[in-house]
């Protein structure tokens, strides 16, 4: 069996301070938030840590501001009226904000993302916002099929062919991290699972 790098990102919605604190203790580094004033809470809270903090909820653009101030990442950018908020709002000491194009892989109603056939388009739109920092593909299906992940294993590849110098294809919960390290997911995002330990 192959082994390949995956970056764990601890999606710490929920979750005390405490327990934060503890799997930091243990080296954890990327802590993923989805709701805006209990991240800033826990933020406020945590400062001594050195955490790499990304924003991975649906973002409402009276929110922007406060994002691009105190994320390091923003995973769920699927609208060019945000990116370009984020863009400006990025404050000019910071370095750019990472960010990920959401897609709704499957087409699912009623789901945020992009649709994939218009991701391409949404990346070379994005690329004229230099304080945005494009580096990958955010999916959160229902729950996810091998083939859902190979589906975006291959838009991201795509992507990357097309030019787009990306690193990160973000995807795989609790509920099924294998089959999107199976389709060679570069991030896993878990939460209830990494927690309850
Ligand atoms: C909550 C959440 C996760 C983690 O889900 P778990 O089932 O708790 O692992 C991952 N991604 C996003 C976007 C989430 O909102």
């Amino acid at each position: 069996m192959l082994t390949l790098p995956v970056r764990l990102l601890a999606v710490s919605k929920q979750q005390s301070l405490e327990k934060i604190r503890a799997l930091y203790a243990k080296g954890q580094r990327a802590f993923g938030e989805n709701y805006l004033q209990e991240a800033l809470r826990k933020q406020g809270a945590l400062q001594d840590l050195n955490i790499e903090w990304h924003f991975i909820g649906h973002i409402q653009s009276n929110k922007t501001r406060a994002i691009a101030e105190h994320f390091d990442w923003v995973q769920s950018v699927d609208r060019y009226a945000i990116a370009k908020r984020l863009n400006e709002q990025r404050p000019a000491h910071l370095t750019p904000l990472n960010i990920c194009i959401q897609v709704n892989i499957d087409g699912e109603a009623q789901k945020s993302g992009i649709p994939p056939k218009a991701t391409l388009a949404f990346a070379t739109k994005l690329t004229t916002l230099s304080r945005l920092n494009l580096r990958g593909l955010m999916i959160y299906p229902k729950r996810g099929q091998i083939t859902t992940f190979l589906h975006a294993r291959h838009l991201y590849d795509a992507l990357i062919a097309e030019g787009f110098c990306l690193d990160t294809l973000s995807m795989g919960t609790s509920e099924d991290y294998q089959e999107a390290i199976e389709a060679r997911a570069t991030m896993v995002r878990l939460g209830s699972r990494l927690f309850s330990q």
